[in-house]
């Protein structure tokens, strides 16, 4: 992999739009719940932990040189994410991946950008 093959296709948030804004419901107040940065739902699934080499030289394909984090998320929605952590020379950039492609529960399959425009969800 290379250069932004990672990203590549994909639509991309900041992490902050997968954070839960309203005072948490776990005991520690500094808790917050992982949204989808799509719909907002609240309940969601984590899946394993991916380390994504990059070698100094891009092979992460997150678009920096150095290696990435990855850690996916499924949503209870239609949505399925990975919050994603690229880290070089001690710069650690945070960012969401959302895959392009939208199951429905009937296995109606749509591209995301479709499935938004559908919605009248696009933004800029
Ligand atoms: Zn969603």
């Amino acid at each position: 992999m290379s250069d932004n093959e990672f990203i590549a296709g994909s639509r991309l948030y900041p992490l902050a739009e997968s954070i839960e804004r309203e005072e948490s419901v776990f005991p520690l107040r500094s808790m917050r719940r992982l949204v989808c940065p799509v719909c907002g739902h609240e309940n969601a699934h984590l899946g394993r932990p991916k380390f994504h080499e990059g070698d100094d030289s891009g092979e992460a394909g997150w678009g920096g040189r150095g290696d990435l984090v990855e850690v996916p998320v499924e949503g209870e929605c239609v949505h399925n994410w990975s919050v994603c952590f690229g880290f070089h020379k001690g710069d650690v950039v945070s960012f969401v991946k959302v895959a392009v492609e939208v199951v429905e529960g009937n296995g109606m399959v749509y591209d995301l950008e479709d499935w938004l425009t559908a919605r009248g969800e696009v933004d800029a």
